[in-house]
């Protein structure tokens, strides 16, 4: 007998575990997250990024605003301009005269391998494509799993004295490259440290030698005859699709988190909130934050600034107007941040250790690569609290220099009061990057209280 009541309540425990572990709420995925990733998925470089928010714009009725026309906007309007097809900056303006600029920036591009001109390289029996390094990446985890090809490509039509460029994207939508690895027979010290070399050892196997070209598989793409396209701007991109893991599908695993996860955030949170104090939001993304941001497109240019200025003269506003809205104006700068690594806690600082779903993180560095400072610091935290949203610190080990992005860059042209933030991330510039599935939906409810709220500041 005393078997048998063990027995009954052994199932009985048994069915209690089987239900929680199958229970809604267990095995939930978070919504915004799998939205993030489907971005992502349908952005594989900068252009395509761009292109995607465009039209989320355009389909909440913003109106889209030339560089090269003269600018006729009115008060209590939505407007966006892109640069280079790469950057977009967007912004509302309030039904009346408004005291400052509330702006989020964050960054279109990610580490990959941009094709160079006359790709196509013989090697033994098969055609391997000439790339090399965009940004710093994570070599390792490139080998061995399918790519593909995507970018732009330049159509440049002329007659005697006149050029007409125009511009297509092109994403090879398929499987169509690999870097194969070295067997371990072949190289047995590949798991003490291997340094790759990109010429030698990373360029992908695109066919068989003689077969389709990737001049014919583009202009095929792109619905156009070959000779017709005069250059392209072509990158690498990781062909697996962003997905929930951990037995809680508690975590997400995606390429291009950094930083297309704060672009998207940023964006939805832009598009959704009104500030009821009548203060101008923006929504800047910018290019080429990963290879220094000294782009015409990059946060290291005159895009930011010049938007900000041309916003001003056509409302009629002088300049001593501009320099007072920029004395009272407010940035976050928002690019992924490093989460402690279970395996590496001593790359860590003892003490600010990002953790995955935990909030919003906010970097700090005394050398100012990230701008964040007391009186910046203050400010988003009080708006994190106004939105019920977590917040935890970085800083780095103070024996490893760390990164840099966008803020501090970016303030050499338009100097205001800034915030560095990010959602923390495992194995940054891989091509598969780890976060945490809730930290999206964070990032959004922060940026939506920062772009209601009246910053204000006392000197
Ligand atoms: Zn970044």
């Amino acid at each position: 007998m005393p078997d048998f009541s063990f027995v009954i309540s052994g199932f009985f425990i048994f069915r209690k575990y089987a239900i929680i572990q199958t229970g809604e709420n267990m095995m939930k995925k978070n919504e915004t997250a799998q939205k993030m990733m489907d971005f992502i998925a349908r952005s594989p470089t900068s252009f395509h990024a761009i292109h995607n928010l465009k039209t989320s714009l355009l389909e909440n009725g913003f109106c889209e605003l030339l560089e090269s026309k003269k600018w006729e906007i009115e008060a209590g309007k939505n407007y966006f301009v892109t640069r280079n097809n790469s950057a977009l900056i967007a912004f509302k303006i309030p039904a009346a005269d408004f005291r400052s600029f509330l702006i989020t920036a964050s960054h279109s591009d990610s580490p990959s391998f941009k094709v160079k001109e006359n790709p196509e390289i013989k090697s033994l029996s098969c055609t391997v494509l000439n790339v090399e390094k965009y940004g710093g990446m994570l070599c390792a985890p490139w080998f061995d799993r399918p790519l593909s090809v995507a970018g732009r490509i330049a159509i440049a039509e002329r007659d005697s004295g006149r050029v007409l460029l125009k511009q297509k994207l092109v994403n090879i939508d398929r499987d169509l490259l690999l870097i194969p690895n070295l067997a371990i027979h072949m190289n047995r010290d590949a798991n003490s440290g291997t340094k790759y070399t990109v010429q030698n050892d990373m360029l992908p196997v695109l066919s068989l030698a003689g077969g389709t070209t990737l001049a014919d598989i583009v202009a095929e793409n792109a619905g156009i005859e070959k000779e017709r396209i005069s250059s392209a701007d072509l990158f690498l991109y990781n062909r697996d699709r962003g997905t929930f893991w951990g037995a809680d599908n508690e975590f997400i695993a995606s390429p291009r988190l950094d930083d297309l996860e704060c672009a998207y955030a940023s964006a939805q949170a832009f598009i959704q909130a009104e500030n009821p104090a009548g203060n101008a939001t923006v929504l800047a993304v910018f290019d080429n934050e990963e290879v220094g941001s000294g782009t015409q497109q990059g946060a290291d240019s005159t895009f930011l600034e010049h938007t900000l200025r041309r916003i001003n003269s056509a409302l009629g506003r002088d300049s001593e107007d501009y320099y007072t809205e920029i004395a009272q104006s407010f940035m976050v700068s928002a690019d992924n941040a490093h989460a402690a690594h279970p395996h590496f806690a001593d790359k860590a600082d003892p003490v600010n250790r990002p953790a995955l779903n935990n909030g919003i993180v906010i970097k700090f560095n005394a050398a100012q690569k990230y701008t964040t400072d007391a009186v910046s610091a203050a400010i988003f935290e009080a708006i994190c609290k106004n939105a019920d949203v977590p917040y935890q610190i970085f800083t780095n080990r103070s024996d490893i220099a760390g990164g840099s992005t966008l803020g501090n860059i970016s303030t050499a042209h338009v100097s205001l009061k800034t915030v560095d933030i990010g959602l923390a991330q495992w194995a940054m510039h891989s091509p598969m990057e780890s976060a945490g599935a809730k930290d999206v939906e964070y990032l959004v409810s922060a940026l939506s209280e920062f772009y209601r709220t009246d910053v204000q500041t006392q000197e």
